[in-house]
């Protein structure tokens, strides 16, 4: 048996379950074994299911002697604790949904159990999924396994922190303003929002619904195409999902970028970017020119400014729509004290939600109020809308654009608490992509400070496979993707 077992991609883990080197229950305890060690130091985890885990783990390990086998079949996961699981508690890292148990699983869920991959736990997140760091967790922060006194990005910086200290194969995020690839470049991992409808949300605990997307994060990216497949496509059950079946984005990965057209945005460097990270994106592209890519340095997207602050006035105003459903009635966190049916609802939500998602729900109620819906939200749709056309005439000339995924690297744990605004900020690469539903993929592209920086590759709707096809050639071409953290 390999001794080093934790430290594996999904296609590693394939070939040696396949070649029956290692059994899927051999493999999961190897998992969980990790987890036990590095875990109380990182605190990727808000619940391990260890005993899931190895039920799922002897049941693909039957599959595999019968030859009935997909490419998750026996991989140990991990998924972030906004994605409902049936039977297992589902948090998002709120006291507001403490000791909630779904009655069934997201289509996501529910996809990757079909297809036999085992469930190791669920990851901490900045409470609701709204913050930059996973510091906003109503239980505890999650550290950067690259250095513990630092951030892992958020709001999926369990899922981050997993995959990156190898106490998972690969992970499933969601990502509404950023939240898989801002938190995957400060972990040095591989992390990808597919266009808005092209994974089901069917069971993700809502945010701001308009934004919302779940997707991979992974070590590589073939990981990233392969969890990809096993999850998007065509579902009834949300309204939003797209019609047609997901293609096999595997065959994106083709290692070639001769004649492709590149485009660097000037939006996206200069004044807030750190200059160290900034190098490094610039790397990226000379790298991909020298593949045989053509590279446009003079790409503007003038909106590009707008794109943050209509960000802060949309995605609050969604999440005081769909946060307004934790009354303490049905499910979560009740007020069981004395007063009115009115009292123990405001006392359940003062209770229940921690300040940064407080702060949310008083902006978008604000921000929705009457008087003001036609100055800040219907405004701010309308900046929406020319910030997606501007994207959309610049995919007329470019088949991808480059730019970093977050202004700086990981920063220290408490460093921006204070100020939301500085926290806002470390999503003002990745938040425009959200805006306008595109694909966007981060993956590590060098080091600074000693620490991982992450280029974000944006394709056009529906292009997630020309977004996989560049980040894989890319990755080919280097050896980031190679980078360990210590943890
Ligand atoms: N950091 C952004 C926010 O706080 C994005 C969060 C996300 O993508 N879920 O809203």
């Amino acid at each position: 048996m390999p001794n080093n077992l934790h430290n594996l991609t999904i296609h590693e883990a394939r070939r040696l379950l396949d070649r029956r080197a290692v059994s899927s229950v051999e493999l999961t305890q190897a998992y969980l074994e990790r987890v036990q060690t590095v875990d109380p130091r990182v605190r990727a985890y808000v619940t391990v299911t260890a005993q899931q885990a190895l039920r799922q783990a002897r049941e693909a390990d039957v599959r595999i002697v019968r030859g009935d086998v997909s490419p998750l079949t026996g991989v140990p996961l991990h998924l972030k604790d906004n994605l409902c699981t049936k039977g297992v508690p589902t948090t998002c890292s709120s006291r507001m949904l403490e000791g909630f148990v779904p009655p069934y699983d997201a289509t996501v869920v529910e996809r990757l159990r079909s297809q036999g991959a085992v469930f190791l736990g669920k990851g901490n997140m900045d409470e609701f999924a709204m913050g930059s760091s996973t510091e906003n967790s109503a239980f505890f922060p999650t550290h950067n396994p690259w250095d513990l006194e630092r951030v892992p990005g958020g709001s999926s910086g369990g899922p981050a922190a997993a995959v990156a200290a190898d106490e998972a194969v690969a992970a499933l995020g969601s990502d509404t303003g950023g939240s898989i690839r801002q938190p995957a470049a400060l972990c040095g991992i591989v992390g990808l929002k597919p266009t808005y409808g092209l994974v089901s949300r069917y069971g993700l605990v809502a945010f701001a619904s308009s934004l919302d997307q779940i997707g991979p994060m992974t070590r590589d990216v073939t990981d990233c195409a392969l969890l990809l497949n096993a999850v998007a496509g065509h579902d009834s059950r949300d309204s939003t999902s797209l019609p047609h079946p997901a293609p096999d984005y595997t065959r994106a990965l083709t290692g070639d970028v001769r004649g492709l057209r590149v485009g660097v945005p000037k939006e996206y460097l200069g004044e807030g970017i750190d200059p160290d990270v900034e190098a490094a994106i610039r790397k990226a592209a000379q790298t991909l020119e020298a593949m045989g890519a053509s590279v446009d340095w003079e790409v503007s997207l003038p909106s590009t400014k707008y794109a943050l602050p209509c960000y802060y006035i949309i995605a609050p105003a969604e999440c005081s729509a769909n946060l307004a459903r934790y009354d303490g009635v049905k499910y979560g966190y009740s007020y069981q004290g004395p007063g009115t049916m009115w009292e123990a609802l405001e006392r359940t939500r003062q209770e229940g939600f921690g300040p940064e998602v407080k702060r949310r729900i008083m902006l978008g109620t604000y921000a929705l109020s009457a008087g003001y819906y036609d100055a800040y939200y219907l405004k701010a749709l309308k900046v929406r809308t020319i910030i997606t056309r501007e994207f959309q005439e610049a995919f007329q000339r470019y088949d991808v654009l480059l730019t970093p995924t977050s202004p700086t690297v990981a920063f220290r744990l408490g460093e921006k608490t204070a100020d939301p605004l500085q926290m806002y900020l470390s999503d003002v690469c990745t938040i425009p992509v959200n805006m306008a539903g595109l694909p966007g993929i981060s993956l590590p592209c060098g080091l600074a400070h000693g620490l991982p920086v992450g280029l974000q590759i944006i394709g056009p709707a529906l292009g997630d496979g020309t977004v996989l096809r560049v980040a894989h050639a890319y990755e080919q071409a280097t050896e980031w993707h190679k980078m360990r953290a210590k943890a």
